[in-house]
């Protein structure tokens, strides 16, 4: 059986990419999952990428990969800053304009904007 977007072999041993997704293989879901954002789906992706397993990186958040520049983390720190005082001042994304949004969802607290430049998550904290 062979995937029905690329004609892969599905299901062989030697090929991690091959596994079978309802007649798709895994190489071609998971990067479609991972261009719609989601999230579970781009960081196999990326993780797979890192491996040297995938040859190419999907996803819209390779923006995260960027590194960030010495005014990007001071406009981080700030907002975060701001999110642990209980406040809501404009704190905007360097690269699109766009607030940086903040939520606490258990012990992790999640962070995002527009382009995903300022998207992720801190843990443990
Ligand atoms: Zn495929
Ligand atoms: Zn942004």
């Amino acid at each position: 059986m062979n995937c029905r977007i690329c004609g892969r072999s599905l299901n062989q041993e030697n090929d991690l990419l091959s596994i079978n997704c309802g007649g798709d293989c895994w190489s071609c879901i998971g990067e479609i999952e991972a261009q719609m954002g989601y999230d579970p789906s781009f960081e196999k992706v990326s993780g797979e990428f890192e491996l040297g397993v995938r040859p190419n990186l999907a996803g819209e958040k390779v923006n995260k990969m960027e590194p960030l520049t010495e005014k990007d983390k001071e406009v981080f720190l700030a907002a975060w800053a701001n999110f642990e005082r209980g406040e809501t001042k404009d704190c905007k994304c360097t690269s699109c304009g766009s607030l940086i949004f903040f939520e606490r969802r258990g012990t992790a607290i999640l962070h995002h904007c527009s382009c995903g430049k300022f998207t992720g998550s801190l843990r443990g904290l």
